[in-house]
């Protein structure tokens, strides 16, 4: 291994690292609190069971885990947890299995002069880590050096990565992978109800009547939430708007395979039909929205005629579904990425939200417009990345939410930035110009889910400095580091996710990482030390201390959940969904029962109310709007960026490929078991009339193009696609070097859901 650094700062933090480590006594610890590197929690006995959320997807199912000496063995779902009630897609199943992948990161890694990437002591690492972040910082300027996060990890690590990027170190740029899935959810509802409020809880799957899916294929991509809908007892009405015949599709009652891209304009067409049969809720829309005499204007001239033409339905199709609304008394819209990843993905979402407020089915069980989350924390990214937003929703701009963060922390107010960052596609514009020298990426694998793959090599020989840390060193972005820093993974932690519903849930450490690899929460502490402003954060020597301070900022918020007693309380109430503020409650036993009282698990003559246990927003009609009142939002839609043409005469489609897959794989690729569920090379789904008209054989090579670039992959010909179009599953390297770099003028959000491309035979 390289020697250490010898300086004063090297010295200093090699005394905790072996503290860490367990190799040298306390007296020379100078990183205050308890690292626990390679030692189960003491609160969790050797052969105990123990409950932790799920890692991977934003459902947030409770698994059982079983230890035996301290070490998972296996685990099995929870059946007491609220959210999946005993039930686990294949990826929970084969949740532990990751964690032993033999190219696991086990020391830091850092590029010699030859280009070799070699092991180093993390003393060589931390010391490389801040001369090189400093020195940039001291020829470029403070915000010459950025981070691109994750969706991935802890609540208590996204508050200490953003308040050390931004606060500690200075940076004004930080973005999470959650730009790539949930931005436009986020903006939607801020400004149509006045915060980042998806209002729902999972119980209104089984209470809706209709449930109308927009863009989301909830049987692969949110197996659980699916068998949450087949668990729905009133036959319920299921419309799914999607130009492929997914999965959900084919279990829909209603199936509209529109053109891609156009459902902007079928939902202000659904809009108009509605209005015009004065199917609206009258009450509702005076009593709490705002802009609806403009927006009925708006959408006047999207008549049946217009939209069939536009969309490539048929006017029957359109009246059936919008009659559907009309008729569910309790009615349920939701979207995931089909609608986020969009070159247009705010007004679209805000066009579901409009069909919700106008139809009054919004705060009431089985309704509601509701964005389904990609991944296991994207919710904690959203709210506590210090990103976007500052800490806990509150606003950069505004001085209030800045003096009240900086009294919180304890922190000079001068030191919060008065603006949010750069979006993730705008740093690495700034990458391109020169103005971003130094890069801190934090699992996840720009590499391979960039939009704009193919540009990402060659941007980041423009840094001087990319460090990337993660669980593995073989991911497509960590081979092009400088330094890696090996990070534990989901169960070698603890902490806290939000799921879809806003649950706050917990995470255990249940393994043991491996060879010197660290928690992201102790490697930003070491970071902080080593920088020079670990002074910033002596209080926040573990998760859930760092919880409590997160608890103290939310106060006042929409988010306020300082009725939350620690950890504990999220083990006793099944996870806990926010808002849970201190003060509208009594004393901590009511509290509880409040969270347990109608708990279905204990009391089954209950199984069919609403638990308190699942709590949806808005049930008095009050947003989070200045006036109270939500916010009717609407644009006239736009052309797609990249429209077909005689060269690329396809629309490429891109989505999940199977329930077993997890986004790049870098994951999921472990598990043999996993690999077994899905094709191991890139595949493309091909209509069987062009693959006829094309001469392509089931099974055979073919090529697809778009102007970025050239793959090749197996043919899968089959009806799910409609003539004209492809579908690529997004896990395979292959698909986003041909994927079109449009973003969401509002959410800066890729819109990976069209480009146009060509196809032949290989
Ligand atoms: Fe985990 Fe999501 Fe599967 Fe549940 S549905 S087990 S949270 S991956």
């Amino acid at each position: 291994m390289t020697k250490p650094a010898t300086s004063p700062q090297a010295t200093v933090l090699g005394n905790a690292l072996r503290s860490i480590n367990g190799r040298m006594t306390t007296e020379l610890v100078q990183v205050p609190g308890d690292f626990g590197l390679g030692q189960v929690p003491s609160r969790l006995a050797p052969d105990a069971t123990t409950t932790s959320v799920c890692g991977f997807c934003s459902t947030g199912c409770g698994l059982k885990i079983h230890l035996k000496d301290g070490q998972a063995v296996n685990l099995s779902p929870e059946t007491d947890y609220p959210v999946n009630l005993g039930m686990a897609c294949p990826k929970g199943w084969e949740a532990l299995t990751p964690l032993a992948a033999p190219d696991r990161a086990t020391t830091p890694l850092f590029r010699g002069a030859d280009g070799v990437l070699r092991p180093v002591e993390w003393e060589t690492a931390i010391g490389a880590f801040c001369d090189r972040f400093k020195n940039i910082q001291t020829e470029h300027g403070a915000h010459s050096v950025a981070w691109i996060g994750t969706g991935q990890i802890c609540v208590e690590e996204f508050a200490f990565l953003g308040a050390l990027g931004k606060f500690g170190m200075g940076m004004k740029h930080g973005d999470g992978n959650t730009r790539q899935c949930m931005a436009t959810a986020a903006v939607a509802y801020m400004e149509s109800f006045g915060f980042d409020a998806p209002p729902f809880t999972y119980a209104d799957f089984e209470q809706s009547d209709v449930l109308v899916f927009i863009g989301a294929n909830p049987c692969i991509a949110h197996p659980i939430m699916w068998q949450r809908v087949l668990r729905n007892p009133n036959k319920p009405e299921i419309i799914v708007v999607d130009p492929r015949r997914t999965e959900t599709a084919v279990n829909a009652t209603q199936h509209l395979p529109l053109k891609p891209k156009s459902d902007l304009t079928l939902l202000y067409g659904l809009a108009h039909l509605i209005i015009e049969n004065g199917w609206i809720d009258e009450g509702f829309i005076a009593e709490s929205t705002t802009g609806f005499d403009e927006f009925r204007e708006f959408v006047h001239r999207f008549t049946p005629d217009k939209v069939a033409a536009e969309t490539n339905l048929t006017v029957g199709q359109i009246y059936h579904c919008a009659e559907s609304i009309h008729r569910g008394k309790a009615v349920s819209f939701w979207w995931t990425m089909g609608v986020n990843q969009s070159h247009e993905a705010t007004r679209t979402a805000q066009a579901i939200i409009n069909l919700a407020l106008m139809t009054g089915n919004i705060g009431r069980p089985g309704t509601g417009a509701n964005s389904i989350t990609g991944q296991c924390n994207a919710m904690g990214s959203r709210l506590f990345s210090n990103t976007t937003n500052l800490l806990g929703g509150h606003d950069f701009k505004n001085p209030v939410h800045r003096a009240k963060v900086a009294g919180v922390l304890g922190i000079d107010e001068r030191l919060i930035p008065h603006e949010a960052s750069w979006a993730y596609d705008q740093i690495m514009d700034g990458i391109d110009r020169g103005e971003i020298k130094g890069l801190w990426i934090i699992a996840t694998n720009t590499a391979h889910s960039w939009i704009n793959q193919n540009s990402v090599p060659d941007l980041f020989k423009k840094l001087d400095f990319l460090v990337v840390q993660d669980m593995y060193a073989t991911t497509e972005t960590a081979q092009l580091a400088d330094l890696v820093l090996p990070a534990g993974g989901w169960g070698e932690k603890e902490g806290t996710l939000i799921n879809s519903e806003r649950r706050f849930g917990p995470v255990k450490k249940v393994s043991r990482a491996p060879g010197q690899a660290l928690s992201d929460f102790n490697i930003f502490r070491l970071i902080a030390h080593a920088w020079g402003c670990g002074e910033m954060f002596r209080e926040w020597t573990s998760p859930e201390a760092v919880f409590r301070i997160v608890q103290q900022i939310t106060a006042g918020q929409p988010c306020d959940i300082t009725g939350i007693e620690g950890y504990q309380m999220l083990d006793e109430c099944g996870g806990v969904q926010w808002p849970w503020p201190a003060k509208p409650y009594g004393a901590m036993e009511s509290r509880r029962e409040g969270a347990l009282g109608t708990d279905r698990s204990r009391n089954p003559e209950l199984q069919n109310s609403v638990p308190e246990q699942e709590r949806r927003l808005f049930a008095d009609g009050k947003f989070f709007t200045p006036d109270g009142r939500a916010r009717f939002v609407y644009e006239e839609p736009r052309p797609v960026a990249e429209p077909t043409s005689p060269a690329y005469p396809f629309v490429l489609l891109t989505g999940r490929g199977t329930s077993a897959q997890w986004h790049t794989n870098s994951r999921t690729a472990k598990s043999a078991i996993l690999r077994q569920l899905y094709p191991a090379n890139a595949y493309v789904e091909i209509n069987p009339e062009d693959a006829a008209r094309l001469g392509i054989e089931p099974n055979s090579r073919v090529e697809v193009s778009s102007p970025r670039g050239r793959i090749v992959a197996t043919a899968f010909v089959t009806g799910t696609v409609q003539p004209g179009q492809i579908f690529m599953p997004m896990h395979y390297a292959e698909t986003n070097k041909l994927t079109h770099p449009a973003f969401d003028p509002y959410s800066r959000q890729p819109s990976y859901k069209h480009c146009a491309v060509n196809l032949k035979p290989a």
